[in-house]
């Protein structure tokens, strides 16, 4: 049997900048397109044209280049379905209004705004449904030659979803089973707006039909608007090729309570937005992921935990292995909670695992941020090596290695200054002239040296360890201090040395 292609869609709106929850959808449509053989489509769902934000389309392209999570189609990679943006399919859209006002399934509303504002005052809980319908304006209480009339001298109207009353909907979702929705909790949705625009309730299910969508991969929160869809689907293609649903669950705050806003974030320090975002209008900033420091395949992984779990406890998957593990059946039904701890652990293992020349690029620019020009340094690897397993975020790699390239601004003398005595001086400037002298300065080598000189004046390595650490890094920190030493070379070592000397 002939087994039909595999189309998944993305279809945002643009609207800002893209949630969390927003690229793990995309992640969770793009891993079943690909273990399916099948193609990945985004959608821009641009209806409404006064949501519409400068820039939030570009930045949902630009996020998913950078989460490797590419499109097959788009309204950049184009595609044999296009146009991929709903604004420029608009003409498309009113024939499938019309069919549905001739089968009786949809008709014209008339109802102004302020005329909806006095019912919904008049009425707790308005909704514009089977129990309102015939007291509102609109064409089954004028009659089809007065809405026509209405029509042709050009009084605005919209089309509205004529629901059927007490009917059971019932659709199978993936991840949910069977469920089921009486249409009397609904209410007669707008389909097509004054302005000859569909809203998205037709625009989703016209175009999920013309682009051959096979499987509708969307948040939870669009559950409610699914019956609605599915009846559309009934009365405009006979259920015909309708995609099978999957309603993934939401990401929750931290404490489980509630879906999680970009407000949690700012409120518990921690980013909710793929990419930094700045609001067109106000100019303010949501940091992202990436600007903190955030490798991208850290990210897809710790996204594809919220809401699946491989099973065996394995935690680290990259995209080939997610591609070939992911299954939606294994998606859970309940909320995720954001953990950003466990944000965090995902990638500082990526860090330590991932091998640094992927990330160096990255780091270089943060370096240079800094004002730190490393890019051509021959050092710059095996210090990368060096510290990651002391780094959370890309950024860290700043605070942890800067010595390494520039002499520290501050040290922290007061650190050795209550222990320090001739003594100790005296090693130091002896430990100066054996560096001088010393043909190789191999970080085993200076550590075998500095240990026999210790011994020979009677002094533990132990307490010359830490002024030789803050003469050299300024402070109690960083990795193995005679790999320190070896990295930045004999003559900064001993310039560190003579400079700390001279304050003590
Ligand atoms: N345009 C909807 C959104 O902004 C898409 C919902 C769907 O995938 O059907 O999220």
């Amino acid at each position: 049997m002939d087994k039909k292609k595999v189309r998944v869609r993305f279809a945002p709106s643009p609207t800002g900048g893209l949630h969390l929850g927003g690229v793990r959808t995309v992640l969770f449509n793009y891993l079943f397109a690909k273990q399916n053989g099948g193609d990945f489509i985004l959608r821009i769902e641009d209806t409404d044209q006064t949501r519409f934000v400068e820039g939030a389309e570009a930045y949902i392209f630009e996020t998913l280049k950078w989460c490797g999570l590419q499109p097959n189609e788009s309204a950049i990679h184009g595609g044999p379905f296009a146009p991929y943006r709903q604004s420029e399919r608009k003409p498309l859209y009113k024939k499938y209004a019309d069919q549905l006002i001739a089968a009786g399934q949809a008709y014209y509303a008339f109802d102004t705004a302020e005329e909806l504002d006095v019912k919904r005052k008049e009425i707790p809980n308005f909704q514009y449904n089977h129990a309102t319908r015939m007291s509102l304006r609109n064409a089954l209480t004028l009659g089809d030659a007065a809405a026509k009339q209405l029509i042709e001298d050009g009084v605005p109207y919209v089309v509205r979803i004529n629901l059927p009353y007490n009917k059971e909907v019932t659709l199978t979702d993936m991840i949910r089973g069977e469920v089921s929705f009486n249409t009397s909790q609904l209410d007669d949705k707008v389909l097509l707006k004054a302005d000859g625009m569909p809203t998205y309730h037709l625009a989703v299910v016209v175009d999920d039909y013309l682009m051959k969508i096979s499987h509708a991969f969307r948040g939870e929160e669009w559950l409610p608007s699914a019956p609605v869809h599915v009846l559309l689907w009934q009365y405009l293609f006979g259920l015909h090729n309708m995609p099978q649903w999957a309603h993934l669950p939401l990401i929750l705050k931290p404490d489980g309570n509630g879906k999680l806003s970009k407000r949690d974030g700012d409120r518990l320090g921690f980013p909710t937005f793929a990419m930094d975002w700045t609001d067109p209008k106000t100019k303010e900033v949501a940091t992202g992921f990436r600007e903190i420091g955030f490798l991208p395949e850290a990210f897809v992984n710790m996204l594809v935990a919220l809401g699946w779990s491989e099973g065996s406890g394995k935690e680290i998957f990259t995209m080939d292995q997610l591609i070939s593990k992911f299954h939606i059946e294994r998606v859970h039904k309940g909320g995720a909670k954001f953990d950003y701890e466990k944000a965090k652990w995902y990638n500082s293992e990526w860090i330590k695992t991932m091998p640094v020349t992927r990330y160096q690029l990255q780091v270089a620019d943060l370096f240079a941020k800094a004002g730190i020009d490393v890019r051509n340094d021959e050092n710059l690897v095996k210090v990368l090596e060096l510290v990651k397993d002391r780094c959370t975020f890309l950024n860290d790699f700043v605070q942890q290695a800067s010595f390494f390239f520039k002499a520290p601004e501050t040290i922290d003398i007061a650190a050795i200054q209550p222990k320090w005595d001739d003594k100790k001086n005296l090693f130091f400037i002896e430990l100066i002239k054996t560096i001088e002298l010393s043909s190789s300065f191999e970080a085993a080598n200076l550590e075998l040296a500095f240990k026999e000189m210790a011994a020979a004046n009677q002094l533990k390595p132990g307490e010359l360890m830490l002024p030789f650490r803050i003469m050299l890094v300024g402070g109690k920190f960083g990795p193995h201090v005679f790999d320190i030493a070896s990295i930045i070379g004999k003559e900064e070592t001993i310039s560190r040395i003579k400079k700390v000397l001279a304050a003590l």
